[in-house]
């Protein structure tokens, strides 16, 4: 590919996430989009989720057992001239660790809210880490076909709770069973409800009336809702693009996923607004890596094992941030400095993978690994190093002690462990002196995801002895004298043989504190 092809593949690019509270239709909407950019031949979740059938984001079984989607995944389509990434996020807050990383490689979010419930905590804390990185976000208002709160109340929600300017970019007209349609105030127009094709759409004239003789004509819902607007017009955020991109102001639209409306008309507006992918920082310097770079560059966001049950496959999740992925290139591990050659790859639409023969900046790509990669890492070609800035890190909350139920089982307890923890949903400690096994995890069902898959992938039934809620605090090696450890703070190692203890509460803390005045203790390495 020359620069001329590069610059324009790139261009074509828009990779988003879309966050929400569970239910708030995440699965629907994305499975309408997908639908409208031809990967699946029908969308409809629901029946589907209860026929046993699920949508073709959720991969894992154990996602089916428990109806939550817990892994994120890929999914890439071509709609109109633009290459489409979707970077599916796990909903529940137990998995709010592999979604924060997840959102590290987007360019943009779809925040869906339902519309009856306004914004839900889930949502709060997922949309304080897209704000954080400055992107756009696109916020869809979601369940229009049920009666849902004043639409002038959920856009006030956005400013009040979040801190962002909404800026509607269209307007329901009626609601729930009185839902006629929508007022598209972009396209000067009508989106009626329930009508399929071209006839769904009434332009509006000058004087934005509607054509004579039409469905609305008389309907004191269209006229609650042509005051509003003019209220909105008069008295709301002006529409301004650079604030969008920014991330301070979100352009806010209204639809319902499960019944197909408005959801079209909000991927258009969307994609045309959102960006195409941009620059990268580096970790320790002012340097930055364009998307059209020749030279390719991309980081590992996610690793997960065995996605494929007919596969005992390993993958690292990558997001090329320059340059052109190329089967059997041969790149540079940064961490390193390692080259190896990239032979094996896959992108990923929805429930088919299929091999990559070419992919560019925010294009994701999945490595085949055979443990080479940790999450967080760099990976690049030419002489220049390349490293971009780390990852954020959590400290795990809850702990419990492992071990196999089987002791002839060692090897693949073993094997399960490295690699489950390599993902980074789960975190691993030794206690100091005698070598147990204790993970670490933000929430309860990372524990039990980890019990599953340890048993259906690695055939290797895990016992389990919970130790309770702690926090965990290292110490300056230096420092340490394991004389210092008791049950109430608990000496162990990291997978860095770095020393911590695990705290029982903070009152065990304070103890330790004022007992060890010298000693230095620190949240996070
Ligand atoms: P997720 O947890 O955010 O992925 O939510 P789902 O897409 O699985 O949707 C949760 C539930 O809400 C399902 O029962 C959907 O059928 C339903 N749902 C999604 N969108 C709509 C909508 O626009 N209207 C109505 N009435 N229900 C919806």
């Amino acid at each position: 590919m020359d620069q001329k092809q590069l610059n324009n593949e790139v261009k074509k690019r828009r990779t988003f996430a879309i966050i929400s509270h569970p239910d708030a239709g995440k699965t629907t909407i994305t499975e309408q989009m997908l639908y409208f950019g031809g990967v699946i031949r029908s969308a409809g979740t629901v029946k589907a989720k209860k026929s046993g059938q699920f949508a073709t984001s959720d991969w894992m079984e154990i996602e089916k057992k428990r109806g939550i989607s817990v892994t994120s995944s890929v999914m890439q389509f071509h709609y109109r001239d633009k290459d489409v990434n979707i970077l599916d996020t796990p909903g529940h807050e137990d998995f709010s660790e592999d979604t924060y990383r997840t959102l590290m490689a987007v360019d943009a979010a779809v925040m869906v809210i339902d519309s009856a419930k306004g914004i839900e905590p889930q949502t709060k804390k997922l949309f304080k880490v897209v704000k954080k990185r400055g992107i756009p976000i696109f916020t869809f208002m979601n369940k229009l076909d049920r009666d849902g709160r004043d639409p002038l109340d959920l856009i006030a929600e956005l400013e009040d709770l979040l801190n962002i300017e909404g800026c509607a970019m269209n307007w329901p007209i009626g609601m729930g069973k009185e839902l006629k349609g929508l007022y598209d105030i972009t396209n000067n127009r009508v989106e009626l409800y329930r009508k399929e094709g071209d006839d769904r759409y009434l332009p509006l004239d000058e004087n934005n009336k509607l054509p004579a003789g039409n469905d609305l004509e008389g309907e004191g819902v269209y006229d609650q809702a042509v005051g509003e607007v003019d209220l909105i017009k008069e008295a709301g955020n002006t529409f301004d693009i650079k604030k969008i991109q920014a991330g301070n102001q979100t352009p806010v639209f209204f639809g319902s996923a499960l019944t197909n409306f408005g959801v079209q008309t909000f991927l258009d507006s969307f994609l045309d607004m959102a960006p195409a992918p941009g620059e990268h920082k580096m970790q320790n310097s002012d340097d930055i890596v364009k998307p059209d770079d020749t030279e390719f560059s991309a980081f590992v966001f996610k690793i997960q094992a065995n996605m494929n049950p007919n596969h005992r496959d390993r993958i690292a999740f990558v997001r090329i941030c320059s340059g052109e992925f190329e089967k059997g290139i041969d790149v540079t591990l940064q961490r390193t400095g390692k080259v190896m050659r990239l032979n094996n790859a896959t992108e990923f639409m929805s429930d088919q993978r299929e091999q990559v023969k070419s992919a560019v900046a925010g294009d994701i790509v999945g490595l085949y690994d055979t443990g080479n990669f940790q999450i967080g890492d760099t990976i690049y070609t030419g002489k220049k190093e390349v490293q971009f800035e780390d990852l954020p890190q959590f400290t795990p909350e809850m702990f419990m002690q492992v071990q196999a139920k089987n002791v002839m089982k060692q090897k693949s307890f073993h094997k399960g462990m490295q690699q489950l923890v390599q993902e980074g949903a789960v975190q691993l400690y030794r206690t100091y002196t005698t070598n147990d096994y204790i993970l670490g995890a933000v929430g309860q069902l990372q524990f039990e995801v980890f019990q599953f898959r340890m048993k259906n992938e690695y055939n290797c039934d895990v016992v389990m002895n919970p130790i309770g809620s702690r926090t965990a605090r290292w110490i300056d090696p230096e420092q340490l004298d394991p004389a210092m450890s008791s049950t109430r703070n608990m000496l162990v190692k990291d997978m860095e043989d770095q020393p911590l203890f695990l705290f029982e509460n903070r009152f065990a803390e304070n103890w330790f504190v004022n007992k060890y005045p010298d000693v230095k203790l620190s949240s996070k390495l």
